[in-house]
Formats: C-alpha cells, sequence, structure tokens
C-alpha cells in the first residue's frame, strides 16, 4: 500500500448531512490510559480535531502503575505543566532501596541526575489521566467519550478509515484519517488489525495489594529479597502498595494454600509489616497481575498506529511503563502533528514514529528480560540472588557505573523530547 493512498482522504471533516451517528475527526485515539490521554493533549494544543474513546466510565484504576518519572515529568515542563503537576497530592523516591538478609543497599540513586526533578513521583494514575485531559479539554477541537467501548475496526481497500464503539445509548461510528490503538496490553484493535506480536515468556507474575503504612515506616520504596520471596513496597501516603512476585502460574497454588499461609509468607518478607497482616482479609483484596512482555513486528498499518502498551507491553520491573508509553506519544504528536492538520497521515510519518521508538523499546525490554532471569526468578524460585564474582563488584564500585540504573529507569534510552 503506498503512502499517498491515505493522503488522498480529503473527505471533509465535518460533512453535512452526515448521520447523527458518525462523528468524523481527524484523529480518533482508543484508549485513554497514559499513551491516549497524552497523545489526545498533545495533537489538541497542535490544532488537531481529536476525539478519544475510553471504554470505561471513570479514571478508577486500583494496581496501576503510579510512577511518574523524570523523562515525564522534563514532558510536563516542556508543556508548562509541571509546577501544576507537582501541586497534587504525591509522594517522592530519590532513592531505590532492596534488602536482603545480608544487608540492605541502594539500587539507584537519583540525586546525581541532571534535571530539575531528580527523584520519582508517584500519584494516583487517576489524578495523572485527570490532570492530562483538563488540560486538554481547553482546546475546543478536544472531546473524550467516556463509555465507549471500541468494538471494530471500519475497515476500507484495505485502510483503516476508524471505529465502530459502543455506547450506553447504542452503537456508533468515528471516521478519521487516522486512528491511533492506545488501548493497553490486550489491545483489541492490534489483534482486528492483524498485526504480528513478538511475545516473550516472562517467568514471573505479581500479586498488588495494598497495606497500612504507620509512623516510623521507612520512606523509599525498597524491595526486600530473601528465603525465597521478592517483595516490593511502594510509600503511597498512608498506605504501601505491596508487589509480591511469584514464579508464573504459581497464583493458583499460593491461593489454594490459604490467606492464612500468604499473610504470613509477607510478614517473614517484609518484618516491618507483620505486624498488620491481617489487614489481607479477603482474596479479592490481592489482586494478580499477570506479567506479558511482547512488540509489535509493525506498529502500523494504512490509518492506524499503536502506541504505547498495544505496540509493547513491559513488565514491571523498573516502573517504565506509563514513562515510556507517554514518550511514545510525544514522538507521535512530534511526528504526525503538521501532516494530520493538513488532514493526512501517510505511512511515512506512521514509520517514523516506530523508527524513533522502537530501538528504545527493545533495549529495555532486554534490560528486563535480563532482571527476570538473573534476579527476579532466582529469588522466588528459592535459590537467592547469585552473588556477583568478585571483579564484578570492583566494576560495580565506581560512582559512573551505579548512575546507570538510575539514568535507565529515569530516562529510558534516547528519550523524546516536546518539538
Ligand atoms: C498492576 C500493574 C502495575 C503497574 N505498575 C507500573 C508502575 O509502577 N509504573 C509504570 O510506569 N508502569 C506500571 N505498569 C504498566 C503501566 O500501567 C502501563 O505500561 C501503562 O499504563 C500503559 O499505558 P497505555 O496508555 O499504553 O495503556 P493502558 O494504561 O492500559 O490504557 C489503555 C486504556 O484503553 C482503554 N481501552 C481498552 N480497550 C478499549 C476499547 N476496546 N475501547 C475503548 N477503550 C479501551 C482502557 O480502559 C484503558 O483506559 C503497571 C501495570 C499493571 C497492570
Amino acid at each position: 500500500m503506498g503512502d499517498s493512498l491515505l493522503g488522498q482522504d480529503t473527505r471533509p471533516l465535518e460533512p453535512s448531512g452526515q448521520s447523527r451517528n458518525v462523528r468524523h475527526a481527524t484523529c480518533v485515539i482508543v484508549g485513554r490510559g497514559p499513551a491516549g490521554a497524552m497523545l489526545g493533549l498533545l495533537l489538541a494544543r497542535e490544532g488537531v480535531d481529536m476525539l478519544v474513546l475510553e471504554k470505561h466510565g471513570d479514571f478508577l484504576r486500583d494496581f496501576r502503575g503510579d510512577t511518574i518519572h523524570p523523562s515525564t515529568m522534563e514532558i510536563m515542563d516542556e508543556l508548562g505543566l509541571a509546577d501544576r503537576l507537582l501541586s497534587l497530592p504525591q509522594t517522592r523516591a530519590s532513592r531505590l532501596r532492596f534488602r536482603t538478609p545480608r544487608g540492605s543497599a541502594t539500587l539507584a540513586d537519583f540525586r546525581d541526575l541532571e534535571t530539575r526533578f531528580p527523584y520519582l513521583t508517584f500519584m494516583p494514575q487517576w489524578n495523572f489521566l485527570d490532570f492530562v485531559t483538563e488540560e486538554a479539554r481547553r482546546y475546543p477541537n478536544f472531546e473524550l467519550v467516556m463509555n465507549a467501548e471500541v468494538r471494530e475496526l471500519i475497515e476500507e481497500d484495505g485502510v483503516i478509515r476508524g471505529v465502530r464503539y459502543e455506547t450506553p445509548d447504542g452503537t456508533r461510528e468515528a471516521r478519521a484519517p487516522l486512528t491511533v490503538a492506545a488501548d493497553g496490553r490486550g489491545s483489541l484493535v492490534r489483534k482486528q488489525a492483524g498485526l504480528r506480536v513478538v511475545a516473550t515468556a516472562p517467568p514471573i507474575d505479581v500479586l498488588c495489594f495494598q497495606i497500612s503504612r504507620r509512623e516510623g515506616d521507612p520512606e523509599e520504596p525498597t524491595g526486600y529479597i530473601g528465603g525465597g520471596r521478592f517483595v516490593v513496597l511502594i510509600n503511597r501516603g498512608d498506605y504501601w502498595q505491596v508487589g509480591y512476585v511469584l514464579p508464573k502460574g504459581a497464583d493458583q497454588r499460593v491461593r489454594a494454600a490459604g490467606l492464612e499461609s500468604f499473610r504470613r509468607s509477607v510478614g517473614e518478607a517484609v518484618p516491618e509489616v507483620a505486624d498488620r497482616t491481617d489487614e489481607i482479609q479477603d482474596w479479592d483484596q490481592v489482586k494478580l497481575l499477570s506479567v506479558q512482555v511482547d512488540r509489535l513486528r509493525r506498529w502500523y498499518r494504512p490509518g492506524l498506529l499503536c502506541i504505547g502498551d498495544a505496540a509493547h507491553a513491559m513488565s514491571p520491573v523498573g516502573g517504565v511503563g506509563i514513562n515510556l508509553a507517554i514518550q511514545d506519544a510525544v514522538a507521535a504528536a512530534n511526528a504526525l502533528a503538521e501532516p494530520l492538520r493538513a488532514g493526512r497521515a501517510e505511512l511515512r510519518y506512521l514509520r517514523a514514529v516506530q523508527l524513533r521508538r522502537e530501538l528504545p523499546i527493545r533495549i529495555l525490554q532486554g534490560l528486563q528480560s535480563l532482571v527476570h532471569r538473573r534476579i527476579v526468578a532466582p529469588a522466588v524460585g528459592g535459590g537467592g540472588i547469585p552473588s556477583p564474582p568478585l571483579p564484578m563488584k570492583a566494576l560495580l564500585r565506581p560512582r559512573v557505573v551505579r548512575y546507570l540504573p538510575a539514568r535507565i529507569i529515569a530516562f529510558g534510552i534516547w528519550p523524546v523530547h516536546v518539538k
């Protein structure tokens, strides 16, 4: 399919006499997670006629990624929004720590980074999404429809022309020169588009739950490793968000062993919270995050682009998923704003987005896979973390080497900036 085919879609955006059930826009985004919300804002401020469709009626999403990294803060700063965002309730971490029976150590220290924001910010994802959407709503050319579940792609002559979606008032169509799939790791759109997925087999899953924080508890996010367990605690103000890592597929076995056994295991892994594990009263409080890592071979088709988890589901290792989704949105806006203003979305612009983002994503997925295999899986498999050989320890000592994990977690690889 040549580039020109899409460029020829010069039908009027708001044709007179169009059906009440058909909305024409220049760009339709499916999904209003971090990727969709940010792309909606960026293109709206560039004057593109935007329609964002979100299947949920609210943004409450327990146990979703809540980490805003320096790369995202710098983007917010470039948009003039950082100070207002930082006025919302949040917690911050300048270091990531881990503890083993042999002692504790710093995994990443953000204080040495050259940035206005040398820390991770933890904020409920729904607050962040509300903030971004409120900002986008200042532009008359931005529309968000909640309770709008996309069911089907509209394809004509091999080109995606938009979507059909369900609302409480019935089925609707949205048509546009460009449809963006930002519908997350279970993306219906990428499946319907027939885009090929390269999947990997991560060896872990995570059980997520909350437990209260009390005075005297540590402040910093900490990973507890030992006794065949790997448990991560993130400070969320008055509670801890807890991630209890387990071997892939072990969820049913853990549940079958009973709540009491699970509570005991959490208390043994994290002695600081052993006095309050009885807050876990029901398995409904404990959600399974089935870890999935994959990527699309090609992120686009004529009329369609995938970004965020829809293009590459990330492991929770490093908490980079939201931040990479936002980087994709910035890369997409940088490449597409100008052609979209002219009502066009030729393949070369879609290809440019993948070219800009694919290598950083592949490198990060490779690093996550290394951490899975070398650290997390042995830790939960009972073998403990292999101690690095002496020469390796010496290599790890210089500051520049310790700086690397902080740099990669904070900015990823080759970060994108607002044009
Ligand atoms: C338990 C858990 C913990 C995580 N922890 C972290 C973390 O600490 N830090 C971090 O950076 N990342 C974390 N992640 C990953 C992070 O949440 C994702 O990488 C990030 O949210 C991806 O953003 P996205 O916009 O691509 O997709 P999503 O956030 O998945 O958003 C997709 C949106 O599309 C909507 N949607 C789906 N299908 C349709 C449809 N058919 N029609 C309309 N709308 C639709 C969904 O309702 C959703 O709002 C975590 C993920 C999970 C599951």
